[in-house]
């Protein structure tokens, strides 16, 4: 380590922080950045130089402060920095990892349908809350609900924020105080905050397990009924799947032996398909058919429209839930309404909902269909890169579903796979850059190959994608000449 700094000390170089400042791009960035922002930036910029420095242990050869274009390249990066940060966080991204409903990429993509209408909603005042007849006030609830109902056949609908909330408030509203049956097997953890147990206690309800992990009987719901029970819950366990001997009891059976004791049955169905797709086995509809009393649903997995949860069922119950206080902190606004109606919609004539909704779409992509755009892809990528660093094939993988749908159901699918030639730079640092690019890009990574699924992808994200490749390559290239120039 290089702690004492010698007269060759590569340390010695690095420019004090007002000396980048005075630079004349850093000064005109001033005239439009809050200088905080920018000096951060430069901060930032030293900081990361110094490490890099320290780390390469003063070699001149890997990091030299007196190549005369150190100060320049740290000043781009000021620059660079400071705009990033100045950039909103909340920014459009590239999903290439061909999970569907890629929860940290914002899930469900929308159809331009529903796009439009929440584009139009936000533009102008609108009628969430007014009557058309009258010109009195009207309620939010009304948008959706009788769309809602048609398309599942449920006797009532509620909109609220998502899914969890959507359980959360069924519990609070109808079994606050009381005991909530629910099967071992059932007491699942979906996502961060999400853990069944933890919402029901919350939800101000006891939890009353039944069965075991693997089986779970009639019988063991019904002689957990006592005087105190509340609801019965189902939960789908959405994110993993159980095999071997297992034994669940039919919601259909369940919800018999609710009418039967008078006992609510909710019936958590999370990913809320309206139309079969990839294998899922329960649709919204027939999961109303089976005769639960509520259901539960997000309506940005497999329905694909905006976050929301949807509760499906009973007037007389949805009437109690809709009453609670917790309802107003748990409604949706008028975006959402906007979007979720346009794409609910579509599901009026089914082909027009699997042609126009982008995960149905996503979903349904074939093999051929998904070889043919990687090969467009890898053609252009090997066209255009050069051949002498990097690699580019195609490969066949499986994409997934995501977004806790339909754990295990893996679907074909070709993927370009780019790997360079050298081993520099790696599969990680091609990726960082990737993540960097504006839109940032994502995909996976296996075996040092960085993977391009087409699966969730158009073609003009393809073309971006070639496009942050190809100025990548640019700036390798211009990192290894000057290299050599030192
Ligand atoms: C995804 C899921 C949830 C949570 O849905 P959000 O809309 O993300 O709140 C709850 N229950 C089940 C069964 C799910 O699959």
């Amino acid at each position: 380590m290089t702690n004492n700094l010698r007269a060759d000390n590569p340390l010695r170089h690095l420019p004090p922080v007002h000396r980048l400042l005075a630079q004349p791009q850093v000064q005109d960035l001033l005239q439009r950045l809050p200088p905080g922002l920018v000096t951060a930036a430069a901060r930032t910029v030293l900081d990361a130089a110094r490490a890099a420095i320290i780390a390469a242990d003063g070699k001149p050869d890997t990091f030299s402060g007196v190549n005369p274009l150190f100060e320049e390249t740290l000043t781009q990066q000021v620059v660079e920095e400071a705009v990033r940060r100045a950039a909103p966080t909340l920014q459009r991204a590239i999903n290439a990892t061909g999970i569907v409903l890629h929860t940290g990429l914002g899930r469900a993509r929308l159809a331009p349908a529903a796009v439009e209408a929440l584009n139009e909603v936000a533009r102008g005042h609108s009628m969430l809350e007014i009557d058309r007849e009258t010109g009195k006030r009207g309620s939010r609830r009304d948008h959706a609900r009788r769309l809602l109902c048609e398309l599942t056949g449920a006797q009532d609908a509620a909109i609220v924020n998502n899914c969890a909330g959507a359980v959360f408030l069924a519990i609070n509203a109808l079994a606050q105080g009381r005991e909530v049956i629910i099967s071992r097997g059932e007491l699942v953890e979906i996502g961060g905050a999400f853990r069944m147990p933890d919402i029901i206690r919350a939800g101000g309800a006891t939890l009353v397990e039944v069965g075991t992990t693997n089986r779970t009987r009639l019988s063991d719901y019904a002689q957990a009924i006592t005087g105190q029970t509340g609801l019965i819950l189902r939960c789908h366990p959405s994110n993993f799947a159980l095999i071997g001997f297992v034994e669940e009891t039919a919601t259909a059976d369940m919800a018999q032996l609710g009418r039967e004791r008078g006992i609510p049955v909710v019936d958590d169905q999370g990913s809320g398909a309206l139309i079969a797709v990839a294998g899922q086995k329960n649709t919204l509809q027939e999961s109303i058919a089976a005769g639960a009393d509520l259901i539960t649903a997000s309506a940005d997995k497999l329905l694909g429209g905006p976050q929301a949860g949807l509760i499906l069922g009973r007037t007389d119950l949805i009437d109690r839930i809709v009453r609670h206080p917790l309802a107003r902190a748990l409604r949706c606004d008028k975006l959402t309404l906007a979007a979720l109606e346009a794409t609910l919609l579509l599901y009026r004539d089914p082909k027009r909902a699997m042609s126009e909704i982008p995960t149905l779409r996503y979903l349904s992509r074939t093999e051929p269909e998904l070889r043919r755009m990687a090969t467009r892809l890898r053609t252009r990528l090997r066209i255009r890169l050069p051949a002498e660093r990097f690699q580019v094939d195609l490969i066949r993988e499986s994409s997934q579903v995501g977004g806790g749908s339909l754990p295990g159901e893996r679907l074909p699918t070709v993927c370009v796979a780019l790997r360079s030639k050298a081993g520099f730079p790696s599969a990680e640092e091609i990726m960082a850059q990737l993540r960097r690019n504006r839109p940032a890009i994502f995909a996976r990574i296996r075996d040092e190959m960085i993977l391009l699924d087409p699966r969730t992808l158009e073609t003009e994200e393809m073309r971006e994608i070639e496009e942050a490749l190809l100025s990548l390559s640019g700036s390798l290239h211009r990192e290894t000449e000057s290299r050599l120039v030192r």
